[in-house]
């Protein structure tokens, strides 16, 4: 028989490219990757079975059509995910994350191809719920002139029309819900500055320079491990007996339940570990979110999931605490260890 195809569009992403390797490890999928470029991907490239080509979804529609037309099931991940361009690039977040994404999800319905869409947590927004039920929640997002919303805005009418497209045209879809995705890749430890929060206190931290607890950083995430979450994206992927079919899921942790404070701990503890030197001299000092981001930021003080329909349909349980998360990072950004290179030489198929 021959294996199936899927398109991973952003393959060098974060979640892209632990994917690909782990689809390359665990399946028998042929994998064909998307991006503009491949430094994440280095475990994958010489792999018979991934076929990478460097193509921008703004630009290159009809390579990409083909792709969607030749491959079974798609991913599109291309997307802006970070909360510090959202003030500062609003339109490009709509653009790429709305617009260009919007072209594949319809090619996706014209070619009956399956379509596994990113959606998440932030369109739960600042719903009051204790924690955020797929089937049952107000999605609550503030005002216009707080841009951070555009994102959250932009992701939740995707979600609708996905959805939409399901129930008029049959399209066979899931949603998946990331909830702080944290790990060895998540953003460039290099930037200056605009990460996502465990990436930006380590940046901090390997610079000498404080870590900024927003708002004292009172404000709570589950932090969830990428291995999880692909392992939960290889079942929606495998959809036995169509488990995941028209589905929609939270992938998180609510066991890993910290306040942004308490997570700046416990990286300095782990970093104490590697050195304790180096620990003894860490600061940490509150801003606000307008020094930190401008005034066109809000933040969600409290992000919970339920996972009963990932625990119940996809049998899928996160398994990695925050505390190990943070060392195999570090472990990643000190000793370079990369585990999806190690995943790869150890499941050669
Ligand atoms: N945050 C912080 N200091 C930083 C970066 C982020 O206190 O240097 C806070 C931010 O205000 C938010 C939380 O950390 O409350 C998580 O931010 P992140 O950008 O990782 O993503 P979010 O969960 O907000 O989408």
């Amino acid at each position: 028989m021959k294996s199936k195809k899927i398109l991973v569009l952003g393959a060098n992403g974060f979640i892209g490219s632990s994917l690909c390797a782990h689809l390359l490890a665990k399946t028998d999928f042929e994998v064909y990757g998307v991006d503009l470029a491949t430094h994440k991907l280095m475990p994958c490239l010489n792999h018979d079975r991934f076929h990478f080509q460097e193509l921008d979804l703004t630009i290159h529609d009809e390579a990409i059509e083909y792709l969607v037309k030749k491959c079974d099931v798609v991913l599109p991940l291309v997307a802006i995910a970070t909360p510090g361009v959202y003030v500062t690039n609003p339109l490009g977040v709509f653009e790429l994350d709305f617009e260009a994404n919007l072209k594949v999800v319809r090619w996706c319905v014209r070619y009956d191809k399956r379509v596994i869409f990113p959606s998440t947590s932030e369109v739960y927004g600042m719903a009051s719920d204790a924690a955020f039920d797929e089937y049952n929640t107000s999605c609550v997002l503030g005002p216009v002139d707080k841009q951070r919303w555009i994102y959250a805005c932009s992701k939740q009418l995707m979600d609708r029309i996905i959805y939409a497209y399901g129930f008029q045209r049959d399209l066979d879809y899931t949603l998946f819900r990331p909830f702080n995705f944290i790990g060895p890749k998540l953003d460039d430890i290099r930037n200056e500055a605009g990460s996502r929060v465990v990436t930006q206190f380590l940046h901090n931290i390997l610079q000498g320079k404080p870590i900024e607890l927003v708002n004292g950083g009172q404000q709570t995430r589950c932090f969830t491990f990428i291995e999880d979450g692909i392992d939960c994206l290889l079942k929606i992927i495998e959809n036995k007996e169509h488990c995941a079919s028209r589905g929609i899921f939270n992938v998180g942790n609510p066991n890993e339940n910290y306040s942004v404070a308490q997570l700046a701990h416990i990286i300095v503890d782990v970093v104490s570990e590697f050195d304790p030197k180096w620990a003894a001299n860490i600061q940490i000092k509150s801003v606000t979110s307008d020094e930190h981001y401008g005034i066109a930021y809000q933040d969600v003080e409290r992000r919970v999931p339920v996972i009963r329909e990932a625990q119940e349909k996809l049998h899928w349980q996160p398994k990695v605490n925050l505390k190990d998360a943070i060392r195999i990072t570090l472990d990643y950004h000190l000793n370079g260890t990369d585990r999806d290179a190690v995943l790869l030489q150890q499941n050669h198929r």
